[in-house]
């Protein structure tokens, strides 16, 4: 298994603000919020980045969108919006190579990729 930041947290080695996991992923706090909610959802399968993604594994991807909408749902801000990223290496500014799903709410959130 790899050993980022996140499988450490998937390990119960460090804490994290969990808000949801099953046997297919976790999700918790960012420790770094950029809008009033935002949720990481992890898969447990190790995969660093979407470049490493097969496309046997389009599954994991699923789940972690169905398990953000759900999220929405149930904390009751799905129909007031909210944005999932995925960053991909060093031009998105991905940082913990262990693939990952922002979720991001709360407020609006401006035009995508303005400052
Ligand atoms: P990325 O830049 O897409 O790789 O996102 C990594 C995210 O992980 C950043 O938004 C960080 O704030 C967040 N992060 C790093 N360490 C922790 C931690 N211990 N608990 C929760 N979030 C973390």
């Amino acid at each position: 298994m790899s050993d980022t930041i996140f499988h450490k947290i998937m390990r119960r080695e460090i804490p994290a603000d969990v808000v949801y996991e099953d046997e297919h992923l976790i999700a918790f706090r960012d420790i770094a919020p950029q809008a009033p909610v935002h949720v990481l959802f992890v898969p447990r399968v190790d995969i660093a980045s979407m470049n490493d993604l097969q496309a046997s594994q389009a599954e994991v991807v699923g789940r972690l969108v169905v398990a953000a909408a759900a999220y929405a749902k149930r904390e009751g801000f799905a129909e007031d919006g909210y944005r999932v990223v995925i960053n991909c290496n060093e031009d998105a500014g991905q940082t913990v190579f262990q693939l990952h799903l922002h979720l991001l709410a709360g407020a609006p959130l401006g035009r995508f990729g303005t400052p």
